[in-house]
């Protein structure tokens, strides 16, 4: 299906145009308008599969939603007051963070002072900190890391619109469930919920049973 189809923002489909994409993949086609369309989601697709787009772009496009005035420009800010990202992207390693990261430039290429700030374990903190406590659009973080940033009280997520959780199964096998917990207990509850996962059974499905609101599935 071609992209010009799924409801994107016309600088959202500059940049898929600019990277030689002509059309959406399956799993763009299926997830992209429902994202779009407010929709919490139980995504299985394999990797490869082009599922990151299927979430960065919808991501982008609240982003510039938030915005207003055509994504240009950043909203106007109260001073010292710490905002936070719009967008959280949680993903089980170093590697998927910083792949994501990079998709998010990306497509974000047309986006005025765009803001991403990735937040990894094994990184020094000061930098980390720096960007989470100034204007920030979208933060991607490996849960534990994420945690210690929220204890000491350095990460806001009270203005998280969309929460993305990314090989939801992973994570878990990697035993961050109390991680991811407290993390989406400190984002407000009227947020859209995405979940990627290989399989939704067990405690993968009790998660997205704990997180989504009258989820939609997609399976590619
Ligand atoms: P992912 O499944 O998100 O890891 O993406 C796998 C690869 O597919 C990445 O190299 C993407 O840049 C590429 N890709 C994403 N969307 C498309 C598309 N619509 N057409 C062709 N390639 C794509």
């Amino acid at each position: 299906m071609s992209f010009e189809n799924l409801g994107l923002h016309e600088s959202l489909l500059r940049a898929v145009k600019d990277s030689g994409y002509e059309n959406a993949t399956e799993v763009q086609a299926e997830a992209i308008p429902r994202a779009l369309a407010g929709k919490d989601l139980m995504v299985s697709s394999r990797t490869g599969s082009g599922k990151t787009a299927s979430f960065i772009l919808p991501a982008l496009q609240k982003v510039l939603e938030a915005r207003g005035n055509n994504g240009q420009g950043f909203p106007k800010r109260e001073k010292g007051k710490i905002y936070g990202p719009r967008v959280l992207v949680l993903a089980p390693t170093r590697e998927l963070a910083m792949q994501v990261s990079k998709a998010a430039q990306t497509y974000g290429r047309h986006i005025q002072g765009l803001k991403v700030a990735t937040v990894l374990g094994g990184m020094p903190y000061a930098l980390q900190i720096r960007q989470l406590t100034g204007p920030l659009d979208i933060l991607i973080a490996t849960p534990g890391r994420l945690l210690d940033h929220l204890s000491s009280g350095k990460c806001v997520l009270e203005n998280v619109e969309m929460l993305v959780l990314d090989e939801a199964d992973r994570m878990l096998d990697m035993g961050f469930i109390d991680d991811i917990k407290l993390v989406a207990e400190a984002t407000p509850a009227t947020r859209q919920t995405v979940m990627f996962s290989a399989t939704f059974a067990g405690h993968v499905g009790r998660l997205a049973h704990d997180l989504l609101n009258e989820p939609e599935r997609v399976d590619v």
